[in-house]
């Protein structure tokens, strides 16, 4: 693995990326400085709540039951930052790739809608979108109106001593679906399968391409951090964009240490 410094993106990465069929596996350090902190980071939400029963659909269930107010401060915060967030320069660039014909797609491990937001358009969403909504039994998906959201989660936090009120909010966020059954946050939690269908597009998307991007993910979770090794086996080059070493490093060819917002500009500079 070579170890690059800006200077060397010209003569080292340039060269590559005009080759085109470029794909981007990304994960929370590239919305870092779009203010969503990564969970495992400082100040990041699993300080504050625990994993094991925040990302887990069983202790989320039982947390509603029990502790019903637990789950309007999760949400409240949650989506206080999501609201706010918006796409930083490392999007936008890869949205630059993209309309240049370099890049392919972006498969994702985020679910804070950003890359939408910056007009990326061949996003796979491997962890689903915290924007939208799917039936728990026939899978229909709708996508939450970001107004109607923040004023509902305004109200939920203003509300949060009043358990009636409340629970009148949480079946406004989660409405009934025309199966009659109700929808639920589009996010994959832990230990639940990622869809079927958008885990096939990523691996025949790594199968295809001639460099795949790391940026801004730890490589610890699985299926993701698989892909790599899949672009590896069938001869991509493998350059990772991170603020510090990864598990993935050790297969990377070219690693840029450096914010992924302050890098992916030196990118398409003049590409
Ligand atoms: P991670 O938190 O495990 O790792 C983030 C990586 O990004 C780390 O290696 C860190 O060093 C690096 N990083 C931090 N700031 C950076 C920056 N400015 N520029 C470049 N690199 C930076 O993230 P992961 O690998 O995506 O796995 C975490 C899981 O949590 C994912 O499944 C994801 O769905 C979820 N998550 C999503 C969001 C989001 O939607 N924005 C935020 C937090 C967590």
């Amino acid at each position: 693995m070579k170890v690059l410094k800006s200077h060397q993106i010209d003569d080292l990465l340039k060269p590559l990326l005009r080759k085109g069929k470029a794909v981007a596996l990304t994960g929370a350090g590239i919305s870092a400085e779009s203010g969503v902190p990564t969970f495992r980071g400082r100040g990041g939400l699993w300080e504050k709540y625990d994993p094991e029963i925040f990302a887990n659909a069983q202790g989320l269930l039982s947390t509603f039951r029990l502790k019903p107010v637990e789950i309007v401060d999760f949400l409240t915060d949650l989506y206080s930052v999501l609201l706010k967030a918006k796409p930083n320069p490392a999007h936008f660039a890869l949205a630059q790739m993209q309309n240049k014909g370099i890049l392919d797609c972006v498969i994702t491990q985020n679910i804070d809608d950003l890359d939408s937001l910056a007009g990326l358009d061949n996003v796979y969403e491997l962890h689903g979108n915290a924007f939208r909504l799917r039936c728990q039994r026939c899978l229909r998906k709708i996508n939450l109106n970001r107004e109607k959201l923040a004023a509902l989660i305004k109200e939920m936090k203003n509300c949060r001593n009043s358990k009636w009120k409340f629970l009148k909010l949480f079946s406004q966020f989660f409405p009934k679906c025309s199966c009659k059954d109700r929808f639920r946050i589009d996010i994959v939690l832990f230990g639940e399968m990622l869809e079927q269908d958008v885990l096939s597009k990523a691996y025949q998307a790594v199968k295809n391409c001639s460099s795949l991007f790391l940026i801004g993910t730890s490589g610890v979770v699985y299926p993701a951090a698989g892909l790599p090794f899949i672009a590896k086996q069938n001869g991509a080059k493998i350059i990772e964009i991170n603020d510090n070493p990864s598990e993935l490093s050790f297969i990377s060819d070219y690693q840029i240490l450096g914010k992924a917002a302050r890098i992916l500009p030196l990118l398409i500079k003049d590409l």
